[in-house]
């Protein structure tokens, strides 16, 4: 197995223990009816948006990790060309290329 798939199956366990743990967090929880601005109700919040993160994250890697089975990896979705290996070393289940990343962050600036 190659080590980056390994690193990248150890990130997608840790990623789904969080996952886990955060969803058992929330379905504990009873809903106290409590008024607007409650910290127990802003802390809920900010987990159902941490928990819809390492979900996309997951999704990310289990992406990567199911390219690197079909050879597919390291390659952008948008432009087709090979990723640099900087950017896979640092972003491992990333789908897109450093120029087509930017593309896309201005787009949404823009
Ligand atoms: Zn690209």
């Amino acid at each position: 197995m190659e080590e980056r798939e390994v690193t990248l199956k150890t990130e997608l366990e840790q990623v789904q223990a969080q996952i886990f743990s955060l969803q058992s967090a929330l379905d504990d929880k009873p809903d106290y009816g409590l008024g607007e601005g409650d910290p127990a109700i802003t802390r809920r919040e900010l987990d159902r948006v941490l928990l819809e993160q390492l979900k996309e994250r997951a999704a990310g890697i289990e992406h990567a990790l199911s390219a690197m089975a079909e050879d597919d990896y390291g390659v952008c979705e948008e432009c087709g060309q090979p990723i640099h290996p900087d950017r896979l070393a640092i972003l491992p289940e990333t789908r897109t290329c450093i120029r087509c990343a930017k593309a896309r962050e201005s787009e949404r600036v823009g």
